[in-house]
């Protein structure tokens, strides 16, 4: 844990008490923080009491004396309306702000500042969160990676020289980090996302570009150019004075991180300073893997890892669960647990990496349902849908995609299973008849049983986890034939 000391001997209000808030509140008691915790719902106060959070009803609380209101991220700040701590806040002219500001805080404090690199973008977060941890492992480093994902960050160890605090930033909690300074601040790319909780696009990349903004003096800011908010973001920060390091997946660029076919490539001036291959990389499949690979590269040379050690580090990342996840391997037939795909953007990532595909998909359907990944059609032998959606995705499919409708996971899985090996054995031993060397070809090309659901998962599962566990788990039991 990060004892919080800042706000010692200080009274403080802290609103959502989920698995964040509850390490936020044991940081500030470590810290000697006077706290006051709150929650609309009454089980997680009784929880936190139970553990010694002294808490104390917010509304009819005396807010001058407190010294700043800690939020949850995801309570909301500003949209679609503030919360009604943060009015009460504002009344009296008390602060907001969240854990992962209470950190920056403390690593100022610290002796011998921590090295940090914050992570943000709208897609790909957690890959290049975990992927930057990895090779930093790789390298000899000492990393707490956390954040948005995995652990809370006041959960994290505290600071000392020669560690590395790798922290993915959702914008809810860039939002509440006013004096976020990373050493190294990652942005991936922009578009359109949480506009629900942001009001607008605008707000929504003003709210990240502060990760960027806000880089420390002689820090690197990394950011992915792709697209048109990002690379104004980067403009802005190079006026500024701040080192800059861009990425694309879409062109070569004389300065910077690009891909070029398969190979992750560093720039200078025009000339190739390094490169290294994705390919045969199963964790990082596909020019979206392309882009978190570039940046997690960009991180880890920014924090003195050498190229060839980074190079090495690629090649031995698992990857994430419920991300592109490869399962197993049966017979010819690959099983890929892509349950996080919980909308057709991102589901439109798994069609594009494969060939072949048996695709499992359906839920709770997301406004446009898979009509937008028509043009990967082709791709697909055959649908199998589950869930909700099922109904209105085969309308979609029509006499173009083969499909049926299995109405569940276990269902769906048994008979894509079973369609792929089949296919793929009749595929085999086709090529075989033709020539050796197409048999060997159809060997490096697997069928593919893939769960991209292009759905939310609550309509039979708590969340996309849970989807993806039961997927694995009725893979793995499936017997080689
Ligand atoms: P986040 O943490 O931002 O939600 P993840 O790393 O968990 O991102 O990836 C979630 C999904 O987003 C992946 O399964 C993939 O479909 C898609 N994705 C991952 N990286 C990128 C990227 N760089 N650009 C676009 N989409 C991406």
């Amino acid at each position: 844990m990060i004892p919080v000391s800042s706000l010692k001997d200080r009274a403080v209000a802290l609103f959502g008490l989920g698995g964040s808030g509850l390490a936020t509140a044991r940081a500030l008691l470590a810290g000697g923080a006077l706290v006051t915790a709150w929650d609309d719902s009454p089980a997680s106060v009784e929880k936190a009491a139970a553990e010694g959070i002294a808490t104390g009803d917010l509304n009819t609380a005396d807010w001058s004396g407190f010294a700043a209101l800690v939020l949850a991220p995801g309570v909301p700040l500003t949209h679609p309306e503030p919360h009604w701590t943060v009015r009460r806040a504002q009344a009296a002219g008390v602060e907001v702000i969240g854990d992962i500001e209470l950190f920056c805080r403390e690593r100022r404090r610290a002796v011998r500042r921590p090295a940090f690199a914050a992570i943000t973008g709208t897609n790909g977060k957690s890959t290049t969160t975990a992927l930057l941890a990895h090779l930093l492992k790789v390298g000899g480093r000492d990393v707490q990676i956390g954040g948005n994902f995995g652990p809370a960050i006041l959960g994290l160890e505290p600071p000392k020289a020669g560690r590395v605090y790798v922290i993915e930033c959702s914008s809810y909690q860039i939002d509440l980090a006013p004096s976020l300074d990373p050493a190294v601040g990652i942005l991936l790319n922009l578009s359109p996302d949480h506009i629900d909780r942001h009001g607008t696009v605008e707000h929504y990349a003003a709210v990240k570009e502060r990760l960027i903004a806000g880089v420390e003096a002689g820090g690197t800011a990394v950011v992915g150019v792709d697209d048109d908010f990002s690379r104004a973001i980067a403009e802005r920060a190079e006026a500024t004075g701040k080192r800059v390091v861009r990425l694309s997946v879409q062109q070569k660029l004389a300065d910077g991180v690009f891909l070029d076919g398969t190979d992750i490539v560093e720039s200078e001036a025009g000339e190739r300073k390094f490169s290294f291959s994705l390919k045969g990389i199963g964790s990082l499949r596909g020019a979206h893997n392309a882009q978190n690979a570039a940046a997690a590269y960009a991180g880890a040379r920014a924090l003195g890892l050498a190229p060839e050690v980074i190079a090495a580090g690629m090649a031995s990342f698992p990857g994430l669960a419920h991300r592109m996840e490869q399962v197993r391997t049966l017979g010819n037939v690959l099983f890929v647990n892509d349950s996080k795909a919980t909308n057709a953007d991102a589901a439109e990532r798994a069609l594009t990496s494969f060939e072949d595909i048996y695709w499992i998909a359906g839920g709770k359907p997301k406004e446009g349902g898979i009509a937008p990944l028509r043009p990967y059609f082709s791709r697909v032998r055959k649908a199998y849908l589950i869930g909700v959606a099922a109904q209105e995705f085969a309308a979609t499919l029509g006499d173009d995609v083969p499909h049926e409708i299995c109405g569940t996971l276990d269902v769906a899985v048994a008979r894509a299973a079973e369609d792929a090996a089949d296919d793929a054995a009749k595929a085999t031993a086709d090529a075989a008849a033709t020539s050796k060397l197409q048999a060997a070809v159809t060997k490096l090309q697997p069928a593919v049983v893939l769960l991209s659901p292009a759905c939310a998962s609550f309509d039979q599962y708590r969340n996309f986890e849970v989807r993806g566990d039961a997927f694995r788990a009725l893979v793995n039991a499936l017997r080689d034939v």
